[in-house]
């Protein structure tokens, strides 16, 4: 089956773009090109990180915000919470009363979206079929990168279904249970990030076929805190009666998305990597070395992991010592009634373990065609070779390579480069006529 067309998340507000290429010069897979004064996205590289959005001085990077109308489509209508979200309240604001606020602003069940890793540990869940060492597939912007840049450790990726996936399944198993009828459960799952967003609404993927809608944390929060704001005699009683449908979860569970959270159930051998940047430096290493002695590979495209998401509101390392003194309340064990519960729907989670291989993107090639991208390929090594090599950005594009690939697919002009220009118009001249651009009759 082909992969889905990613959906994407992030546009460029032009009113109020400046063009001072911060969000250019952070983008880690060279998506962005400033045109006309003003950032455009290319959506065949983007891979939804939100990097660009968090260095943005002018606030011109929006996200596809949420809408909380189709939530009321639904009979049943269940939030699928990540522990991160009670993270950015303060100690004043329990986990109680964040529940309470969610379903008294309309959700009718509540998951812990880290449930999924009790839920998957109960069932004896294993990874399978994979290459050392086994990298997680738990951050979809850092699943995104591999497609596209590293597609040879694809053979790497965990096939195990994410712990949110996992609840989600369980959630709806549930309630049909209870009698609720599929085609009037929706489950929505609360992100802190836009990648999720772009995973949940990219048509055909996994998640999409999950999940019925997906909103943002931030816009959560701000439904709460006014909620909370309203009614003040809610927060002096701990809010009373509403918690999750699955009441308990363990430490290890709720730790999940800090960093380090899935290296300790995942062998002796393992590492995690957080923060884009410093992703994409030990990928290459990974790419290149022959044998590194890993089991495991954790990477987050946030720093500090889900807790650094662009859509949380509060400090990243405020909010992670939050989530780890939370969990530290929390049992190391379920309590056996509720692994019975699980084990009571065996044989309906049992086959829904593994989700399919990802499959690579080809948008860094420089033609479908391969004779065709052999030849462009040449054309960049002595394009690249004319360029000043300082990757001032001046241009537009983030690097002179980037520049040169843009000109061999005919996106680019070799007058875009201004440092050319300034030094010598004439060369630049006859450099256009090389590699076949129309020249301009310099004027005195
Ligand atoms: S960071 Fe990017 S989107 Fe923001 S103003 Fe600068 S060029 Fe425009
Ligand atoms: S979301 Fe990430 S990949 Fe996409 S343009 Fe922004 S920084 Fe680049």
């Amino acid at each position: 089956m082909a992969e889905p067309l990613f959906h994407h998340t992030l546009a460029v507000r032009q009113e109020r773009c400046k063009g001072c290429t911060h969000c250019m010069k952070r983008c880690p897979t060279g998506a962005i090109r400033i045109e006309g004064g003003h950032a455009r996205i290319d959506g065949e590289r983007c891979i939804d990180c939100g990097q660009c959005m968090s260095v943005c001085p002018h606030n011109a990077m929006v996200v596809e915000q949420s809408t909380f109308d189709q939530l009321l489509t639904y009979t049943w209508r269940v939030a699928v919470v990540p522990a991160v979200l009670f993270a950015q309240f303060d100690d004043q604001v329990t986990e109680r009363q964040v529940c309470r606020a969610l379903m008294e602003c309309g959700f009718t069940h509540l998951y812990l979206s880290e449930t999924g890793v009790d839920i998957l540990q109960v069932l004896g869940a294993k990874n399978k079929d994979h290459e050392t060492p086994l990298i997680s597939d738990f951050c979809p912007a850092a699943v995104r990168l591999i497609q596209l840049r590293y597609p040879v450790l694809l053979q790497n990726l965990s096939l195990l279904r994410t712990p949110a996936q996992m609840t989600a399944i369980m959630a709806r198993v549930e309630l049909e249970a209870e009698g609720c009828l599929p085609e009037e459960t929706g489950i929505f799952y609360i992100t802190p990030c836009a990648a999720k967003i772009a995973q949940i609404k990219t048509v055909g993927s996994t998640d999409h076929a999950i999940f019925q809608g997906v909103l943002n944390l931030d816009s959560v929060y701000n439904m709460i805190q006014s909620f909370l704001a309203k009614n003040k005699k809610l927060q002096e009683q701990d809010g009373g009666g509403a918690w999750f449908h699955f009441p308990v979860f363990t430490k290890t569970a709720v730790q999940w998305s800090l960093v380090k959270g899935e290296c300790p159930m995942k062998g002796e051998r393992s590492l995690a990597v957080d923060e884009m940047h410093n992703v994409i430096e030990f990928l290459e290493e990974l790419e290149n070395e022959e044998e590194v002695n890993l089991d495991f590979l954790e990477l987050d495209a946030c720093a500090q992991g889900c807790a650094g998401g662009i859509l949380t509101v509060r400090n990243r390392f405020l909010a992670t010592e939050r989530v780890r003194h939370w969990s530290n309340s929390l049992p190391e064990q379920l309590p056996e009634e509720l692994r019975i519960r699980i084990l009571s729907y065996k044989d309906i989670l049992l086959p829904q373990l593994y989700t399919e291989r990802a499959k690579p993107k080809s948008a860094l090639k420089l033609d479908k065609d391969m004779g065709k991208a052999l030849h462009k390929l040449e054309k960049v090594r002595e394009i690249v070779k004319v360029l000043p090599g300082i990757d001032c950005g001046l241009c537009g594009a983030p690097t002179c390579k980037a520049l040169a690939e843009d000109i061999a697919k005919s996106n680019a002009s070799m007058r875009q480069c201004v440092v050319l220009k300034l030094k010598n118009p004439k060369e630049l001249n006859s450099l256009l006529r090389i590699w076949g651009e129309r020249t301009q009759t310099p004027k005195n």
